[in-house]
């Protein structure tokens, strides 16, 4: 995963920015970005980035929030409530909307313009996907875990399936577009006629009439609900992976579906276990006398203690496996290893019973002539 960018950076304004000046430069980018504008492959990352840049910033709250920890506020200061989720719904409707008619509206860019009414005509059309972020721990992500997330989405109504009327039989089609949801206007200019297409005033853009609108939303398709949802963890997820999660992205429109939520999870790092994939990392202190001798060790593993034998003469940095000790395997496979780094103690502080036992030691090495140093020096004759 890339390091995420500073909000401000994003957005290319100072930290003291105001309020229109967060919007002028949302404004200006998003349209740069748009992936309907901007072909290029980074277009879409560029245009996510830019609206949770926006979604925190233009937010009092958030931003203060966001001015005061950074990103660990965003997902911490809700994490510390109890919930562990710190979300942003891409995109403001409001804002993009206003952004799609300043943009496509004008007339004389015909070819956007009738590029935009024609997608946007009459039928159904499926909300955006919505991204969110997870913080979980890192035992968590080994054993998996289920959360539980509340979020608002806007789900379609079930009385009227969306389409906002009181029965089948209370929708029209409309009589100003014909159920096309667009309508042509000319403009006459000193350069000729201009002809453009625009959303239809009258149906803004459904193409459909309601007569009498569905009592339980009111005439919307959708009801704005409070939903918790049940996230499934597995065991074995790796950093930065997504869950996916049908039907709780933004609304559709049109009786549309919902989009799509994606959860992406960010692990906590443990303070003595590294993950490298599905095995773990471990160093290990050892004296030098029980490197020389060997030993047996109880190493501490996300399964709990496992003893381990540290073999007679075992070197500075060799490493030994525990099979089967790392994360379990996402798809039910086999389970990774920990593999065991053996970092050799020297000690500093000595008893005057050790320095003796040393000394004799030192005098064994220099009789027999097994000292390293000694023979290290021998290869430079
Ligand atoms: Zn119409
Ligand atoms: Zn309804």
């Amino acid at each position: 995963m890339a390091e995420k960018r500073d909000y401000y950076e994003v957005l290319g304004i100072s930290k003291n920015a105001n309020d229109d000046e967060i919007r002028k430069a949302y404004r200006s980018l998003a349209k740069k970005y748009h992936p309907d504008v901007n072909k290029a492959p980074d277009a879409e990352a560029k245009f996510k980035e830019i609206n949770e840049a926006y979604e925190v910033l233009s937010d009092k709250q958030k931003r203060a929030t966001y001015d005061q920890f950074g990103f660990a506020g965003m997902d911490g200061a809700q994490a510390g409530a109890g919930q562990g989720f710190g979300g942003f719904q891409s995109g403001s409707f409001d804002d993009l909307n206003d952004i799609f008619s300043s943009f496509f509206g004008g007339g004389d860019m015909g070819g956007f313009g009738q590029q935009r009414s024609s997608r946007r005509a009459a039928g159904p059309r499926r909300g955006e996907d919505r991204y969110m972020k997870i913080n979980i721990d890192f035992m968590d992500a080994c054993f998996g875990k289920t959360e539980n997330v509340t979020l608002n989405v806007d789900e379609k109504c079930t009385r009227c399936g969306g389409t906002g009327a009181y029965s089948g039989s209370d929708i029209e089609t409309c009589s100003t577009c014909h159920g096309s949801g667009t309508v042509i206007t000319q403009q006459r200019t000193a350069f000729g006629v201009f002809q453009s297409q625009g959303v239809c005033p009258d149906c803004h853009g459904t193409g459909k009439r309601i007569r009498r609108v569905c009592p339980e939303c009111g005439g919307t398709g959708y009801k704005h609900n409070r939903v918790t949802v049940e996230v499934k963890i597995p065991a074995g997820i790796a950093d930065g992976q997504s869950l996916h999660i049908a039907g709780k992205g933004e609304r559709g429109t049109n009786g549309g579906d919902n989009g799509d939520l994606y959860i992406q999870v960010h692990i906590r790092p443990h303070n003595q276990f590294v993950r490298d994939g599905k095995n773990i990392t471990l160093e290990i202190p050892v004296s030098a006398v029980d490197a020389t001798l060997g030993c047996t060790v109880d190493v501490p593993t996300i399964n709990g203690e496992v003893t381990m034998k540290i073999p007679a003469g075992t070197q500075e940095g060799t490493q030994l496996r525990l099979r089967g000790e790392g994360v379990p395997d996402i798809r039910g496979g086999k389970p990774g290893d920990q593999l065991c780094t053996i970092r050799i103690q020297i000690d500093k502080k000595l008893s005057s019973r050790e320095k003796d036992l040393y000394r004799e030691l030192q005098n064994e090495e220099s009789s027999s002539k097994k000292n390293p140093f000694d023979s290290f020096r021998k290869m430079f004759n």
